[in-house]
């Protein structure tokens, strides 16, 4: 596997050439408490009703990057590619392997939340990283992984291109205006009311005005904050949250099984970047948000969502495989 930078849009995408082999059959579920072969754990949250803990953290089986080693980033005339150094972890949601979020208590969720804001505090320790994400695809539509409720995080050398799209319009509006974007996106929201779902005390759901997908959905802290995990470990802010993301995925699951969530917050500011390191209003013009993206089955094939890129197969490989067809 290597990170590749297109040169045109300045993305990185991750490659490399697929095993071929086909997962394992795997006869009992890796996350549920009794597994016989569980993954390493790497943090866990007590329990909020008896049971042997309420969420986790674990290594990801198959990880598509790896903690060990520098980037080496190197050039090749106009072609950047590096090393796939970074963090891959599962968040187990719940140890009930039926128990996904929108059928958990609040207390559960809270859990969950801030498992998630303890990892992504942990992994910005690691000066090397840039970015750290959190995302969940359910559905078999959507590459769902595991049957067992989960969510994935990966900490990257680089930050994902719609978070750098968004990161970039953040401070160009900011030097504009002297305003958040999002906060300024929420008042109006707020005001004309028809693309809200719901409000429910620090936190308010809504459809963005321009969707990329039928039905998707934003959830956002009503209140400027550029660090999801600033307000989820602070004080009784993550229980809010927790019964709104619960609700809005209870919305979405009326539409369609198969979504993608993901969440988008500040980058790490510890990274000795040049672009961060000029940045110091990234508190200010950056409003962290959960964005939700269904997938109708039938609108499938028009949607084309993806944080990283992430290709199977080199295009070298497939040059040649390409060049192999015999055609009339
Ligand atoms: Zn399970
Ligand atoms: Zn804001
Ligand atoms: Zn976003």
């Amino acid at each position: 596997m290597e990170l590749r930078k297109d040169p045109i849009t300045r993305s990185w995408v991750i490659t490399g050439d697929d095993s071929g082999l086909q997962p394992e059959e795997l006869e009992s579920c890796p996350y549920c408490p009794d597994a016989p072969h569980p993954p390493q754990v790497i943090s866990s949250m007590p329990s909020v009703d008896g049971g042997p803990w309420s969420a986790r953290a674990v290594v990801h089986p198959d990880a598509l990057y790896h903690i060990e080693g520098d980037p080496l980033r190197q050039g090749n005339g106009l072609y950047d590619n590096m090393r796939p150094v970074g963090a891959h972890e599962v968040l187990v949601e719940n140890p009930r392997h039926d128990r996904h979020l929108w059928v958990a208590n609040d207390a559960e969720v809270t859990q969950f939340l801030i498992l998630t804001g303890q990892r992504i505090q942990d992994l910005k320790k690691d000066r090397r990283f840039k970015y750290v994400t959190v995302f969940k695809n359910h559905g078999d539509v959507a590459g769902q992984e595991a049957v067992h409720p989960t969510s994935q995080i990966t900490a990257t050398t680089f930050v994902p291109r719609r978070v750098l799209y968004e990161l970039r319009s953040g401070k160009d509006y900011f030097i504009q205006q002297e305003r958040c974007v999002f906060c300024d996106i929420l008042a109006q929201e707020e005001q004309q009311r028809v693309r809200v779902v719901e409000g429910s005390g620090d936190y308010i759901a809504v459809c963005p005005y321009a969707p990329r997908v039928p039905y998707e959905t934003w959830i956002l802290p009503r209140n400027h904050e550029a660090s999801f995990e600033r307000s989820v470990l602070r004080g009784s802010s993550a229980r809010e949250l927790a019964a709104l993301l619960r609700r809005t995925l209870q919305r979405i699951r009326t539409i369609t099984e198969n979504f993608h969530m993901v969440l988008h917050s500040s980058p790490n500011t510890l990274h000795r970047s040049e672009v961060l390191d000029y940045w110091k209003t990234i508190d200010d013009d950056y409003h962290w948000h959960i964005e939700i993206l269904p997938i109708l089955e039938k609108k499938a094939k028009s949607y084309t969502f993806k944080e990283v890129y992430y290709t199977p197969v080199t295009s070298e490989s497939a040059a040649a495989r390409l060049k192999e067809v015999n055609l009339p």
